[in-house]
């Protein structure tokens, strides 16, 4: 079918929901275009995964100078200039964004510089970055616009000291107290960051452990090391109220209690705040309420496909109610959403081919990787084990240490471990949640295994090069059994 419209598909917002969706959109044969009002490669490439790793990777080998020092290696930091750490983290953030635009060009997706606005379900109302409106028509249209950092009232971002994570990312200078509240993943990725550059770190967080949608000993694990190396957490404790003193040298001043309670008790002084307590979708001005897209608490409702509730309009992304705000879930329901537009439109699908799979309605949230990327490295994936007891869901757990694995011994890495969730009747892996040395690339074995439906025994009967971290994933998997070798 060829519709009539100017485009098949539009994507507004050029992020890791969008321009993957887009490009997927163009292999399938779709006509696409996708607006951007910033930089393509949305708050991931820019604000986001991409400019945060570069540091996290420059603090570790920081941190790792400082561990020569044992051997007698004296490292000379007196022209050390966090600023050229900063640059480095832009640096990245640009090469990709423009590779992003390369690929948006190679792929002939139609990229328009502007802030678009639904003005119907298949109508878009774009204000041209270069002056002047443009209309376009689409057969669908799909709202990829993302989020933005949370305020808290009294703690408003003047991104000087009251930071949030752009503002955290944009320093050029490091403060010599960092107060940070919220220990999710962000926080904790900063926490890393600046502890290593030298920042006295406190994180507040309100529940009662750090990150709270982590598997709880994992989390444990990771807490310890940050202790160790001089990071405070104050959990349980709401931060009430901040001073920032009558001038920009005054230290800021946290008002502190404890979580639950109606008046501090406590003080905190830090020279700067990071706010990482989460992030809002951004919807305003898109005229969404306008053409009849169900909200909840500012969050896109999707059905099949992330159909809005206006047909023909799609969410995917950080605004989306209900999935975790993650670069890859984005570009995973975008692809969703990309072949389901071409079944629609008659084009070739995964479903059409040899290989005919069913197209999938939504993303399995039982197989979306989590992954904190600080030392040591925090990743799993499925239902933890307190949601498992919660829903009285049976399972087994088996679980192997870092310190039985040579090559975690080898490189002085071996806290953590790699744990699998089993069913106790059919032996299949529910979750797994592992904590310790490149844990963010080691959880993909696993999660291959459940995604194809392997049991662990298929995980440990093929063979695993020595010494690798993956034997971690291979002694857990025979832990299942009870046969771990190692321990
Ligand atoms: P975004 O990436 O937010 O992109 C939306 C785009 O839409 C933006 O470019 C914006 O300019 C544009 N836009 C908005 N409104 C309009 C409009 N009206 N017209 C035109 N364009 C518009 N996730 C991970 O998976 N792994 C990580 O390691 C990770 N680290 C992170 C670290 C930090 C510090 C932060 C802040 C986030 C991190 N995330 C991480 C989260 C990840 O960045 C987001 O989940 C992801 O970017 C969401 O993608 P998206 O496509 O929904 O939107």
């Amino acid at each position: 079918m060829v519709s009539s419209y100017d485009f098949d598909l539009v994507f507004i917002g050029g992020g890791p929901g969008g321009y993957v969706a887009a490009i997927r959109a163009r292999q399938l044969g779709l006509r696409v275009a996708l607006v951007e009002k910033e930089k393509v490669g949305g708050v991931c490439l820019n604000i986001g995964c991409i400019p945060s790793k570069a540091l996290i990777d420059r603090a570790s080998k920081f941190n790792a100078l400082h561990e020569l020092a044992a051997y007698g290696v004296k490292a000379d930091l007196s022209a050390f200039d966090y600023g050229g750490i900063q640059a480095f983290s832009r640096k990245a953030a640009e090469k990709l964004s423009k590779g992003v635009e390369f690929l948006l060009k190679k792929n002939e997706v139609e990229t328009i510089a502007g802030t678009a606005r639904l003005t119907g379900a298949h109508e878009v109302s774009i204000a041209l970055n270069a002056g002047g409106e443009r209309r376009i028509s689409s057969f669908a249209v799909v709202v990829a616009t993302g989020s933005r950092p949370r305020e808290v009232p009294g703690f408003e971002f003047d991104e000087k000291r009251v930071l949030s994570s752009t503002g955290a990312l944009m320093l050029k200078k490091l403060p010599r107290r960092l107060a940070i509240l919220g220990a999710g993943a962000i926080g904790m990725e900063f926490a890393f960051i600046m502890n290593a550059f030298g920042v006295e770190v406190t994180v507040v967080e309100m529940l009662e452990r750090i990150l709270p949608m982590e598997d709880s000993a994992a989390a444990a694990v990771a807490g310890k090391a940050f202790e160790r190396r001089g990071v405070k957490f104050l959990v349980g404790t709401k931060a009430f109220s901040l001073d920032r003193g009558s001038t920009d040298g005054s230290p800021l001043v946290l008002s502190l209690g404890t979580a639950g309670s109606a008046t501090p008790d406590a003080r905190l002084e830090a020279d700067a705040v990071l706010v990482s307590i989460g992030r809002s979708p951004n919807i305003a001005g898109l005229g969404l309420e306008e053409i009849g897209v169900a909200l909840d608490r500012s969050f896109v409702e999707v059905g099949d496909y992330y159909e809005t509730s206006a047909t023909g309009v799609y969410a995917i992304g950080d605004i989306v109610k209900g999935e975790p705000q993650l670069a890859h879930v984005a570009s995973a329901q975008g692809e969703i959403v990309a072949e389901r537009i071409a079944s629609i439109l008659g084009k070739q699908t995964p479903e059409s081919g040899s290989h005919a799979s069913p197209q999938p309605r939504r993303v399995d949230l039982g197989l979306i990787p989590s992954a904190v990327y600080c030392e040591p490295q925090v990743a799993g994936f499925g239902l933890r084990e307190e949601v498992l007891k919660a829903s009285g869901i049976q399972f087994n757990m088996a679980s192997f240490p870092f310190r039985g694995v040579g090559k975690a011994v080898a490189i002085d890495e071996s806290e953590g471990f790699v744990k699998i969730l089993t069913d106790p009747g059919t032996g299949a892996i529910l979750s797994a949640f592992a904590v310790g040395p490149e844990a963010t690339e080691l959880i993909h074995e696993l999660l291959l295994a459940k995604s194809s439906e392997l049991l662990p025994q298929d995980i440990f009967s093929m063979i695993h090069a020595h010494p690798t971290l993956s034997e971690a994933v291979k002694e857990a998997a025979l832990a299942v059994e009870g046969r771990a070798i190692h321990t």
